[in-house]
């Protein structure tokens, strides 16, 4: 069989680079997108956490026309917040305003890619990549002996762990530092006074969440996602995720408190790549793309790649469209993913860096330096920036730490 374009991966960065390229193209392309889950879209392997449009247009300015861009119909958002709390090791609790929603993401991306088959794009599910030679991938349907599909372009839209990326060349060498394991419930029948639908929680402490964070992210009602997230190096072999997850509930002094009514409804386990995005992201030899996780396209201080697979897409579709009809290069989707993103990628990277240089995964490091900040250096940090006073405190981080020891 042969497409003009084969999407590998649907979730919110493939389903948004079908929705968008199928908005442009009508059915002027035979467009196929193919998921290896039955259902693409679900479970939700996800906090749901989206930072509201104006946020979003802070973080990346360079995005057009970013209010509209990144504004959800409101049956996508199950609830508004408006602030988020760090806690650090010891307690202490530092908050800070910040718009965003969490959403039906689920729900979200089912939408996308039933709009997209709705304007001529086909879609198989339980279908499997598991080769590709040149400009053909291999593709297995509900177990069955493997076909190829030639696609004059290819999106590797396929998460993490992305097979496209390594068949392509395109993956870098990385090491576990750059990857952050994470596990989550979603919990139900929480009937605390002191939860507030409005606040989103930020966890630190090396029992719950070494080298990363551990959440509680309001959903609907009396429905939170609550998950930790953590990096093999730091956690010195001393703690699986699945522990985390215990302690974090059951035993921290806040979150058990919190969660004591509350039932588990479902969980989940998922990979995020916490490193810069890769340099490379399009193989102009084989016409392959690579968007969203798969090209790392993550905001690693923080672990979002919602906002940023919704921008990939866009740009990948209005490329991939002008490339078929002799208007472009691919390889302006990576210019301007990077001429949109780029700066917040970094910026977020530096941070992810200097937490991990302070802290070396220490609970008393990380408790001396939360207790000298205030709201407006949160503030800086959620919005991608690092805090002047750490900046001021840089030269001397060293000796801090050794005092610190
Ligand atoms: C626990 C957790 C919490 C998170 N919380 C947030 C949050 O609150 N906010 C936020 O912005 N981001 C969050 N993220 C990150 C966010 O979920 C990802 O960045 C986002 O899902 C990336 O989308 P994607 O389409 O690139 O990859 P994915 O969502 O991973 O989708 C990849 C798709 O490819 C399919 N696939 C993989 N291999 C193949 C194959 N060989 N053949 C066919 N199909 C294949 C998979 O089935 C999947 O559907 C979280 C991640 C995790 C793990």
């Amino acid at each position: 069989m042969k497409v003009d374009v084969l999407v590998v991966g649907l979730g919110p960065a493939g389903a948004s680079t079908l929705k968008n390229l199928t908005k442009i193209a009508g059915k002027d392309l035979s467009i196929l997108g193919i998921d290896k889950r039955e259902r693409p879209g679900f479970p939700v392997r996800c906090g749901e956490f989206m930072p509201s449009p104006e946020e979003m247009a802070i973080l990346t300015p360079d995005v057009p026309n970013a209010l509209n861009f990144y504004t959800f119909d409101s049956k996508y958002i199950a609830s508004r917040t408006n602030r988020i709390s760090f806690h650090s090791p010891a307690g202490k609790i530092i908050q800070t305003p910040f718009e965003g929603y969490t959403l039906h993401r689920g729900v979200w991306n089912e939408d996308l890619l039933l709009s997209a088959e709705k304007a001529g794009a086909q879609i198989w599910n339980s279908a499997r990549a598991v080769n590709k030679v040149k400009n053909s991938v291999w593709i297995s349907r509900e177990g069955s002996t493997p076909e190829p599909i030639k696609a004059q372009v290819i999106v590797g839209a396929d998460g993490a762990r992305s097979r496209i990326a390594g068949w392509t060349g395109l993956s870098e060498k990385r090491n576990t530092e750059h990857f952050v394991y994470a596990k989550q419930h979603v919990m139900t029948n929480i009937d605390s006074p002191d939860y507030d639908p409005t606040d989103i929680q930020m966890f630190f402490g090396e029992n719950y969440a070494p080298g990363a964070y551990a959440w509680v992210i309001p959903k609907n009602g009396n429905t939170a996602n609550v998950g930790v997230g953590l990096r093999t190096p730091m956690t010195k072999g001393k703690i699986t995720v699945s522990k985390a997850l215990e302690n974090f509930t059951s035993e921290h002094p806040f979150v058990s408190e919190l969660l004591q009514s509350a039932t588990i409804y479902s969980t989940i386990g998922g990979l995020v790549p916490v490193g810069l995005p890769l340099k490379k992201t399009v193989d102009e030899q084989s016409n392959t793309l690579l968007v969203g996780d798969s090209a790392c396209q993550v905001v690693s201080s923080v672990g979002g790649g919602i906002p940023t697979s919704m921008v990939a897409g866009s740009i990948a579709a209005e490329s991939i469209h002008n490339y078929l009809t002799g208007n472009g290069s691919l390889i302006d989707y990576q210019t301007k993913w990077k001429e949109q993103m780029m700066t917040m990628f970094t910026r977020a990277y530096k941070l992810r860096r200097l937490f991990d240089k302070i802290s070396s995964g220490r609970d008393s490091r990380v408790q001396w330096y939360l207790n000298r900040l205030k709201s407006s250096d949160v503030n800086a940090v959620v919005h991608c920036r690092v805090p002047l006073k750490v900046t001021l405190a840089f030269p001397f981080i060293k000796y801090l730490n050794a005092f610190l020891n």
